[in-house]
C-alpha cells in the first residue's frame, strides 16, 4: 500500500513512534500532529518533536486542554494516585481519559481534511488496551464512519497495532529497523522519564514486559 500523505496522531510514546515508522514506509510524506492535553508531562511534547525531527516528516501540536477539565483522571490529574488495574467495582482504571481518543481522532481528522489528507493512523492496541473502550477495533471502525458522514469525505484510519500485543509492537519495530530509536528516544513512562523509564509504574511494567518477551523469543 504506496499512498500519497498520511497523519500520525503522534505522543512520542512507543506505540505512535513504531507507528510512525511503519507510516514512513508505506506513505510518501507523513505528518505527525501531536496533542497537548493537560497530561502531566510537557516534555511529552518535546520528545515527540525530537523524534519527528530526526525522522525527518511533519510536526505540529494542537492545544485541546479542554479534554482533561472535562473529566477526572490520574494522567492530568496530580492529586490522584494512578490504578494499576481496573479496580473493584469500576469500569476502567483512573488512568483512562474520556473522550481523548475520540477528541484526538476528530481533531485530526479535521486538522488532516484541510491539508488534503485522508489517511489517518492511530496506534491503538485492542489487545493491550488496559479495559479503555477508546482504544477497541469496533470504536475506530465505528468512528470511521462517522468522520466521512461528519464531512462528507472518505477517510481510512489505520491502526497497524491494533492486533499486536506489547512484544509484537516490539517485533514491528525491530522489523521497521528501529528498535534502538524506539526503546532509547520514546517517553511512555507515566512519571515522565524517556527511555527505559521509571521501572515501576503500569506504563513501563507493561513495556519492559513486552520487550522481554520480544528479546527472549528473538533468541
Ligand atoms: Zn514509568
Amino acid at each position: 500500500m504506496i499512498s500519497d500523505k498520511v497523519l500520525v496522531v503522534f505522543s512520542g510514546g512507543q506505540d505512535s513512534t513504531t507507528c510512525l515508522y511503519w507510516a514512513k514506509k508505506h506513505f510518501r510524506e507523513v505528518f505527525a500532529l501531536t496533542f497537548i492535553y493537560g497530561q502531566k508531562h510537557v516534555r511529552e511534547v518535546e520528545v515527540a518533536a525530537n523524534i519527528a525531527q530526526a525522522a525527518g516528516v511533519h510536526f505540529d501540536t494542537m492545544d485541546i486542554s479542554f479534554v482533561s477539565h472535562l473529566g477526572r483522571n490520574s494522567l492530568t490529574d496530580t492529586s490522584l494516585p494512578m490504578d494499576e488495574a481496573i479496580p473493584e467495582g469500576g469500569m476502567f482504571p483512573n488512568t483512562f481519559v474520556p473522550g481523548r481518543n475520540l477528541f484526538f481522532m476528530s481533531v485530526a481528522a479535521v486538522y488532516a481534511r484541510e491539508r488534503g489528507i485522508f489517511h489517518l493512523i492511530t496506534g491503538v492496541s485492542q489487545t493491550d488496551y488496559s479495559g479503555y473502550p477508546d482504544c477497541r477495533d469496533s470504536f475506530m471502525k465505528s468512528l470511521n464512519v462517522t468522520l466521512d458522514l461528519a464531512m462528507g469525505e472518505q477517510f481510512s484510519i489505520h491502526t497497524p497495532l491494533m492486533w499486536r500485543d506489547k512484544a509484537d509492537t516490539w517485533a514491528l519495530a525491530d522489523e521497521l529497523g528501529v528498535l534502538d530509536i524506539v526503546r532509547n528516544e520514546t517517553l511512555t513512562c507515566y512519571n515522565g522519564i524517556p527511555g527505559d523509564g521509571c521501572g515501576t509504574c503500569p506504563a513501563c511494567k507493561l513495556r519492559r514486559r513486552g520487550l522481554e518477551e520480544y528479546l527472549a523469543r528473538k533468541h
